[in-house]
């Protein structure tokens, strides 16, 4: 088994791994990170929960603190692309923590907030930048970002981002780079057009895949209810309200539905948010942080938090 010190990590961010009580890589950090280091374009079949936000900003944040230059006014050296807002919040988390032993500068850029904040933090350049593609493009269009020294990019979920449509602005930004430059595509599965991205932006890429530590299916108990319609309620009220119920999500179909299940749920007594894509940004952060510090028992939410969200100890 690899240790970290083997994978030609600086010092700073070796010891911000330590902090962080990580004794081993990860077989996706073990795999990706020495690749990344030598320059080459990967494509990684990987889900949440294998390490695999920390295989790509390990190496990324190795690249700059070895360069130690600041980047031009409105530039990034490196360029996230994430699915949702909640994601890429969450990867600008684990930047700040693997990056905190070092200098790194780092740029949220998402839709649903005003955007002078971005623009005043791309007017001095910054290191990273991990985006959304809608917001980014409009950035890249108006000129606010410039995407002309951008060394690597990552791609992370991309079947995701497939899913909800951004494949023709991802092809546009990706049009937009340099052509010198690494880039890194993720996705937990491979359908033909993830795989003409790949074909179409990657040069030579090594491919490597890695099961998940341990397949949902082996953690999770599932079971179906069959109940009718006005009795569901009460039904999903009783099994909240079960012993071994500590934090549980509960997915609806529909952000309206999402709305009316949360606001039941609250009148029976059950402390719970909603989180859905008509909810303004700083809504969805509050609810997902209130649910993630334990501050609400129950997280109701559409589609947008299947994926990519990373929450200890759901029971
Ligand atoms: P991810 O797949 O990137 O969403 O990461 C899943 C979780 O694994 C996160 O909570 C990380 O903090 C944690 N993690 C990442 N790398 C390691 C490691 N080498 N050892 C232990 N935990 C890790």
């Amino acid at each position: 088994m690899k240790h970290f010190n083997e994978l030609g990590l600086a010092e700073p961010i070796l010891r911000a791994i330590s902090n962080e009580g990580y004794s081993q890589p990860t077989p996706i950090q073990a795999q990706v990170i020495p690749l990344m280091i030598s320059g080459k374009d990967v494509v990684g079949i990987a889900q949440t929960g294998t390490g695999k936000t920390a295989a790509f900003v390990l190496p990324l944040l190795n690249r700059i603190h070895a360069r130690g230059q600041r980047p031009a006014a409105k530039t990034c050296s490196a360029l996230i692309l994430a699915p949702t807002r909640e994601l890429a919040s969450q990867i600008a988390d684990s930047i700040r923590t693997y990056g905190r032993e070092m200098r790194v500068s780092v740029t949220v850029i998402l839709g649903g907030v005003k955007p002078g904040g971005q623009i005043r933090a791309m007017a001095r350049g910054t290191d990273i930048v991990v985006a959304t593609p809608g917001r980014l493009l409009d950035h890249v269009q108006t000129g606010v970002v410039r995407l002309d020294a951008t060394e690597t990019v990552i791609l992370d979920e991309a079947d995701q981002m497939l899913d909800l449509g951004f494949m023709p602005t991802i092809r546009k930004i990706l049009a937009k780079l340099p052509k010198e430059r690494q880039t890194l595509l993720l996705s937990a599965t491979m359908p033909k057009q993830i795989r003409a991205l790949a074909n179409d932006f990657l040069d030579n890429p090594s491919e490597i895949s890695v099961a998940p530590t341990s397949r949902p299916i082996e953690r999770i108990d599932q079971s179906v209810m069959h109940v009718e319609r006005d009795q569901k309620r009460d039904a999903l009220v009783g099994i909240l309200r079960g012993k071994d119920v500590e934090r549980a999500i509960v997915f609806t179909r529909t952000k309206r539905g999402a709305d009316k299940v949360c606001e039941f749920l609250q009148k029976a007594g059950i402390n719970s948010g909603a989180i859905h894509g008509n909810k303004s940004q700083p809504q969805r952060e509050r609810t997902l942080a209130a649910f993630r510090d334990k501050k609400t028992k129950i997280l109701v939410a559409t589609d947008i938090a299947a994926r990519g969200i990373d929450i200890d100890d759901v029971s």
